[in-house]
């Protein structure tokens, strides 16, 4: 799609992005959604990009230096893995993100999480996190989470802006409204360190029943539906120091 039209669309669905800073005086929990080989990784299968793409790479270079930041600190860090039983689909996607492959792993760069004890690592075979975190008997490992670290700000990154960040990011905000997340107050999204895929119209036309899906203008969207919902979208995300003592 033309950057023309991009802007023109921009102008029409603004976006205003704050910048927060982050103390140990407020309860913060980073939600790493999907950053798996399977959407991340060149190659790496049917929902991987399939070139190297600056959006997904810039994305991962957020969240790892976000993910070092918050275990540095022994912040809890929540990651979602896509991650599905080969025998069941998950309609509109083509398989992605198999159970026991390197597709439902977490990206190379961030694979050391894997040995943190602050991080809590959730696979999930849906769409939205926030379903995805429900157990057989009931229990929400995502609630237990917030609530075992009386989180009161959420920072969410990952992919994709406008699917599986959007939806875990408006079920949050209805479970928070509903007082089942308390003290969660914030649902913080972090612009630069989320991305979507990109199917340009040209591409899709080829595909029979392909929907289009300019990575840019669905990127956009993605932020300003999670805007709309009520979370706040910043493109800046700061430390403070820690005080002498
Ligand atoms: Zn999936």
């Amino acid at each position: 799609m033309g950057s023309h039209t991009l802007d023109l669309l921009k102008n029409e669905l603004p976006v205003e992005e704050e910048t927060i800073l982050l103390s140990d005086n407020v309860n913060t929990g980073l939600v790493l959604v999907d950053i798996v080989n399977g959407f991340c990784t060149v190659g790496a299968g049917n929902l991987a990009p399939p070139v190297p793409n600056k959006q997904i790479s810039g994305m991962v270079d957020e969240a790892v230096k976000l993910a070092r930041e918050f275990c540095s600190k022994k912040w809890p860090v929540y990651a979602l893995l896509d991650c599905h039983n080969p025998d069941i689909p998950e309609p509109p996607y083509p398989p992605h993100c198999i159970a026991g492959t390197d597709e439902s792993k977490l990206v190379p760069a961030l694979q050391w999480l894997e040995d943190e004890p602050n991080v809590t690592l959730r696979c999930k075979d849906c769409i939205d996190g926030f379903l995805g975190s429900i157990e057989k008997d009931g229990s929400n490992v995502f609630v237990e989470w917030v609530k075992t670290h009386e989180i009161k700000v959420l920072l969410v990154v990952g992919i994709c802006t406008d699917i599986c960040v959007l939806d875990f990011v408006c079920s949050a905000l209805s479970a928070r409204n509903r007082r089942m997340l308390t003290p969660l107050e914030d649902v913080v999204v972090y612009s630069r360190g989320c991305s979507t895929f990109d199917l340009p119209l040209s591409v899709a036309q080829n595909i029979k029943g392909a929907l289009a899906h300019p990575q840019d203008l669905m990127h956009h969207v993605g932020l300003y539906m999670a805007k709309g919902r009520g979370a706040k979208i910043v493109s800046k995300v700061s430390f403070n120091l820690p005080t002498e003592d």
